[in-house]
């Protein structure tokens, strides 16, 4: 795994520090809501960040998870998010929190706003750990927000390229000659 990586771009460190202080301010905004709330995560990227995360919170909740794929595969670029899983958890009249790993054109998290919407929650507020800022519309900005970075293709602390990588513990650029292979084989049809 060590050999595919150019360069680590959040180290563990930083991410353990920005969590802290995330569960910080979420506990601050929601420890006066009476039951709780419902964290709705998005598989699978969110998964690691989720378990960081809401072992610092000290707070009544559900967990919600619901599947979207958007990079099918080898791809780098969004195909346009498909739900994979429904959420099993009733949302109706409790606050939510989306929580997920990073907001990149931003049509994933339009998706499930409006899922959730029709659900007829109390509140929704979003949390992403990385935010790659410019490419998503104003309007989805986030509620709380880990670390914006620039607009690259990260894996690591969660994040895959084609369901690999995910174990790694830093945030980090692969080197640009794996995705070469990928982009090659598709222009070809494959
Ligand atoms: P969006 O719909 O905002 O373009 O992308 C959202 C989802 O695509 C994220 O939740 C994540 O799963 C995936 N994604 C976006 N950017 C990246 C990236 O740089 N690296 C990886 N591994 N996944 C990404
Ligand atoms: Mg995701």
């Amino acid at each position: 795994m060590e050999a595919d990586i150019d360069r680590v771009l959040i180290s563990r460190q930083q991410i353990a520090q920005r969590v802290r202080e995330l569960a910080e301010q979420i506990t601050g905004r929601y420890r006066q809501c009476p039951g709780g709330l419902v964290i709705v995560s998005i598989l699978s990227g969110a998964i690691i960040f989720l378990a960081d995360l809401i072992r610092q919170l000290p707070l009544p909740m559900k967990i919600g998870l619901v599947g979207v794929s958007s990079y099918p595969g080898c791809n780098t670029t969004s195909q346009g998010p498909e739900l994979l899983r429904q959420l099993r958890v009733d949302i109706r009249n409790r606050h939510v929190l989306v929580v997920d790993d990073i907001l990149d054109s931003g049509r994933t998290l339009r998706y499930v706003l409006d899922e959730l919407r029709q659900a007829g929650p109390a509140s929704l507020s979003v949390c992403v750990l990385l935010q790659k800022p410019g490419k998503f519309p104003p309007d989805l900005a986030p509620d709380f927000v880990g670390f914006d970075i620039d607009d690259v293709f990260v894996v690591g602390y969660g994040l895959d390229y084609d369901d690999q990588y995910r174990n790694y513990p830093d945030i980090a650029v692969l080197k640009r000659e794996l995705y070469a292979a990928a982009d090659k084989a598709k222009t070809a049809g494959a």
